[in-house]
């Protein structure tokens, strides 16, 4: 089985989920089914709400997981000193909304300098 072929098994078993966690809101936001006064695009606008809810757990539980993995220590990119790694949230858009990174960073005494780890980049 190639990584495609394992990759889009995935993509469908988590599809699969999500929908049944769908049917699930649905029974949480109407536990004895929406009334005949319930329009369509209010029963999408909670599901739409409910998606972007999904994406930004999702987001920041994987981003959060990535930055467990990095060290504690990490080199300064300019200087090469050992610098400690602390989190500092960041507000980012992403598909269907909004998340809030716990974006691992490093403050060089030496340079007067934040830096990333994941991308390297520099900031001033
Ligand atoms: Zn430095």
């Amino acid at each position: 089985m190639s990584s495609t072929e394992a990759q889009r098994r995935k993509l469908r078993q988590i599809q699969e989920v999500a929908e049944g966690w769908g049917k699930l809101l649905a029974r949480e936001a109407f536990p004895g089914g929406p009334g005949l006064d319930v329009s369509l695009t209010e029963m999408e606008e909670l599901a739409a709400a409910a998606s972007k809810a999904m994406v930004r757990g999702a987001i920041e539980t994987l981003t959060g997981d990535q930055a467990e993995q990095l060290p504690k220590e990490v080199p300064c990119p300019v200087c090469g000193r050992s610098c400690g790694l602390q989190r500092r949230p960041r507000p980012i858009k992403v598909r269907g909304g909004e998340a809030t990174l716990d974006e691992p960073v490093a403050h060089c005494p030496t340079c007067r300098r934040d830096f990333f780890p994941a991308t390297s980049d520099v900031e001033d």
